[in-house]
This record gives structure tokens, C-alpha cells and sequence, in this order.
């Protein structure tokens, strides 16, 4: 048996604090408004349950830490907005996993950027079409370093923020999520069997807006680590 083309290399996301070691990535699951001044600022309110879309495990763009890396503006879009978040990066999969068990399940944490064509995926919404096109682009998924879970403190007042060109633009603490981690991986895993590999992004604060080419994005979250992009 032979591959008929060269098999996809697909997502690689570099350890932080190791000698060259990866972290392959399975599927990047996303979760939709989880934070309550983000979910206003989108038009929402109320605790809704949680929902989730996807991004190629491909749409990784890592950057090393003290690195800057460089995103393309994407095609057919005239907004694209910035989305930061924490990412949860599991590593030992499971099925209907119950809260109270899910953080075993918890290999690492990351910065990510949840980059959207806002304006594309505000037409989606508005024709009941899928997100895809907004969210699941190329490069859509900047990620620094994902650190082992041993060496974080995630808790509810670990900070997040994002600055683009030395300006505060999103900032809370974890503790504001409406899904806790432990409880996206239960509703996550009651639809879908999680993978080792598998990053969770968890959902982006108040706050986000438009970037333009050659604008530098810096995002931070406490403990865990920090990831520079340029857009080019
Ligand atoms: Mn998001």
C-alpha cells in the first residue's frame, strides 16, 4: 500500500520550554460567544448553551515565543477582526466525559488568535448559511507555544489581553468565561469523540474589532504565554 500523493502535513505547534518538541494537532473546536460583554457586543444576551464550530487542524499558524509571526490578510474580506483566546490543548481523548473528570483530559494551554472575516460571516448569519468562510479561512488560527498544564496556573483570575499596535484592545480574566473549561469539554465530548491532539479554543472577551495589513498584534495570557502576529 502506497500514498498516491505526499500525505498533508497538517497542524504542528511547538512546546513551550522544550527542546523541539510538537504537538500535532488533531482538530481545532471553537467555542462561540463565552463571554458575556462579547456575546452584547454581538447582539446576544443570556446564558445560551454552548455551541461550537471548527477550523482545519491545517489553519494553525504558530509563532515561537519573542517571535514574530507573519498572517496574510486573507482573501475577500474588508473586515477581519481579532478574536484572543485561551486555548485548551487535550491530551487524552474521550467520549461523554462528565465535568468533574475533564481536566485529566487537559495536556496544555496556549495563546491563540480566533481571526475572523467578520464581514463574511455577518453575511452567513444573516442567510442561515455555515460559518466556514468566516472562521475557517487559511492561517485563520495564530497560536504561541502551548505550555504543559503542570507549569500553568489557569484559574478565574488569570489575565487576557490583546494589545494591536501598543493600544489595549481586548482584556479580561478567565474567570469570565461563561462555559468553564470543564464544562466545554463535557458538552463538547457528548457530540464528538475527542482526540488526542485536539485544541479548544475557548472563546474570545469584549472588545473585538477590525486589523489592517501591517498592523502587530500582541496577546497574552498570564502564565500560560504570549503571541506576536504581523498581518501582511
Ligand atoms: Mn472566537
Amino acid at each position: 500500500m502506497s500514498h498516491v500523493i505526499a500525505p498533508p502535513a497538517g497542524g504542528i505547534v511547538p512546546v513551550a520550554g522544550s527542546a523541539g518538541e510538537t504537538f500535532p494537532v488533531h482538530r481545532i473546536y471553537c467555542v462561540g460567544r463565552n463571554y458575556v460583554e462579547h456575546a452584547k457586543e454581538m447582539g446576544f444576551t443570556g446564558r445560551e448553551p454552548p455551541f461550537f464550530f471548527m477550523k482545519p487542524a491545517d489553519a494553525v499558524l504558530p509563532v515561537a515565543e519573542g517571535e514574530t509571526g507573519r498572517m496574510p490578510y486573507p482573501s475577500l474580506t474588508k473586515s477581519l477582526h481579532h478574536e484572543v483566546e485561551l486555548v485548551v490543548a487535550i491530551g487524552t481523548g474521550g467520549k461523554a466525559i462528565a465535568a468533574a473528570d475533564a481536566m485529566r483530559h487537559v495536556w496544555g494551554y496556549a495563546i491563540g488568535l480566533d481571526m475572523t472575516r467578520r464581514d463574511l460571516q455577518g453575511e452567513a448569519k444573516k442567510q442561515g448559511r455555515p460559518w466556514d468562510i468566516g472562521k475557517s479561512f487559511d492561517h485563520s488560527a495564530p497560536i504561541g507555544p502551548i505550555r504543559r498544564a503542570s507549569e500553568c496556573k489557569v484559574d478565574a483570575e488569570t489575565r487576557i489581553t490583546l494589545e494591536v499596535n501598543g493600544r489595549v484592545r481586548q482584556q479580561s480574566t478567565i474567570g469570565k468565561l461563561i462555559w468553564s473549561i470543564a464544562e466545554i469539554i463535557e458538552h463538547l465530548s457528548a457530540a464528538w469523540e475527542l482526540q488526542p491532539g485536539d485544541l479548544i479554543f475557548t472563546g474570545t472577551p469584549e472588545g473585538v474589532a477590525a486589523v489592517e495589513r501591517g498592523d502587530v498584534l500582541k496577546a497574552e495570557v498570564a502564565g500560560v504565554g504570549r503571541l506576536q502576529v504581523m498581518l501582511v
